[in-house]
């Protein structure tokens, strides 16, 4: 989808968002603004319901958001859809606290009891607000554990175990809210509503995360053919299956992987497609840094695939016609492995930075581009003087891409690579002339 074309489907999304919570409060004014005009305690109640309804409806929000279902994903990106679910949950979260302080502290004011004794009387006293008190402090572990993954304490396998308990409290809110929520309880109109909205979001969630995944191998049957080494700790996972042309995907998008081996089957880890559409097999080439992907290395040829993907907007979809200019950094050669090995251009140029040639992968299908296909080429090593015309030490500074690249600031230019290593190149390329728009960038991070 081009820029423009994603731009008014990302604005018309909006819309839509934006059009649902003037709906929500709409309704709520109709039957709670008198409450809230009142004063005193009847108003922190009726207030608390408009957070709630909102909280709850962030929450759905968040499982649309992240769930790449593709007439979203296709206009905004899995990586940007991933920043708006951490912003929206924080949102979501806030007016779920929110809602709970109102209300406690409403009928705390009504009947004199404090707030301890108040909460405590509510969760018995209101038949399915027990099950609401589950579903907060479930929402809490869920947000501790993301505060503390953030912060790199935790292992992502173990945040993603308690990041299903979102589950069982969109299901046990749900019961709370059309048994206890005055606005639902008054419109029948909104009651539908509300259960049309709960279904789409939960179907969305299990037609992306299961359905489409099984549909997927029941149609190409994805299997492991090989693993082949590239690099030091960088392997080649290449997958066949049946009518794999038909696998449409752009270069340098990704797949979700699942491997069915004992030890990896419930794991699903995003990885670049490192091979190009058209090619008949698909490849993956993960670099070892963790107990998961060092496995990978051992992986069994015949072990079923389950895929889903592709996802990304990281890719040739947002080409133009002006020269191109690949930047990689280590592992983050693998989107431009796919984008160049897609269709080389003469004027084509690729800087490849890694630590030491030994961890240069896809190093023979670069130098046979170069010889034979008119890519430019320079590897910039930061660990090791090598021997070679296109060998540079150092770092890539101002210097050195202003005498490899002199057109530089004529260039779209794609650069993937360690977080510290883009901040700085993106840097470099705006003060070397290059606009913001023109740098396209990808982080392997969600
Ligand atoms: C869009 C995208 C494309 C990627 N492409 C490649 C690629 O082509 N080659 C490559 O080597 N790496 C790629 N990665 C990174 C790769 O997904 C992680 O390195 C890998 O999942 C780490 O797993 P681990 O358990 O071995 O390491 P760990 O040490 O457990 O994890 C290292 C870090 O990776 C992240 N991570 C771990 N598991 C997951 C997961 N299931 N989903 C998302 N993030 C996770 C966490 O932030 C964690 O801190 C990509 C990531 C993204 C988001």
């Amino acid at each position: 989808m081009y820029e423009r074309t994603a731009t008014q489907v990302r604005l018309a999304w909006f819309a839509v968002w934006l059009l649902q919570i003037e709906v929500l409060v709409k309704v709520w004014a109709d039957n709670r603004w008198t409450e809230v005009q009142q004063g005193g305690g009847e108003a922190w109640i009726a207030l608390g319901a408009l957070a709630g309804l909102l909280g709850a409806f962030c929450l759905l929000t968040q499982l649309v958001l992240i769930s790449g279902w593709p007439p979203i994903e296709r206009a905004f990106g899995l990586d940007r859809l991933a920043r708006m679910h951490h912003k929206n949950g924080f949102i979501g979260y806030s007016l779920i606290m929110t809602h709970v302080l109102l209300i406690v502290g409403g009928y705390s004011l009504i009947t004199g009891q404090g707030i301890i004794s108040q909460y405590f009387a509510l969760t018995r006293s209101l038949p399915y607000v027990l099950l609401a008190a589950f579903a907060f402090w479930a929402l809490n572990a869920v947000v501790l554990s993301s505060i503390v993954i953030v912060r790199r304490r935790l292992r992502y396998e173990w945040w993603r175990t308690v990041h299903w308990l979102v589950y069982a409290v969109i299901v046990l809110s749900f019961w709370h809210q059309i048994n206890n929520g005055a606005e639902l309880l008054g419109s029948q109109w909104l009651r539908y509503y509300w259960y049309f909205i709960y279904a789409f979001a939960l179907s969305v969630v299990i037609y992306m995360r299961l359905i489409r995944p099984l549909l997927l191998y029941r149609r190409y049957g994805f299997r492991v053919d090989r693993v082949e080494k590239e690099a030091d700790g960088v392997n080649s996972i290449y997958v066949t299956g049946r009518g794999l042309d038909n696998f449409r995907y752009w270069a340098g998008q990704f797949n979700f992987w699942y491997f069915w081996q004992p030890g990896l089957r419930l794991q699903k880890h995003p990885f670049t497609i490192s091979s190009s559409p058209g090619s008949p097999y698909l490849r993956l080439t993960p670099k070892a840094v963790g107990d998961y992907t060092r496995q990978l290395a051992e992986l069994r040829p015949g072990t079923p695939v389950l895929i889903n993907g592709p996802f990304g907007r990281f890719s040739m979809m947002l080409s133009s016609t002006a020269p191109r200019l690949f930047i990689a950094g280590g592992i983050g050669i693998t989107p431009l492995r796919s984008m160049i090995g897609d269709g080389v251009a003469a004027d084509d140029v690729l800087l490849y930075c890694a630590r030491r040639s030994a961890d240069l992968a896809f190093r023979q299908d670069f130098d046979e581009m170069a010889d034979k296909r008119g890519l430019t080429l320079y590897y910039v090593l930061s660990e090791e003087k090598a021997e070679g015309e296109n060998m540079r030490y150092g770092q890539l500074d101002n210097n050195l891409l202003e005498s490899l690249v002199p057109d530089l600031a004529t260039r779209d230019v794609w650069l993937c690579g360690p977080p510290a290593m883009m901040r700085a190149v993106s840097r470099r390329l705006r003060y070397l002339g290059v606009p913001a728009r023109r740098i396209h960038t990808e982080r392997f991070e969600l």
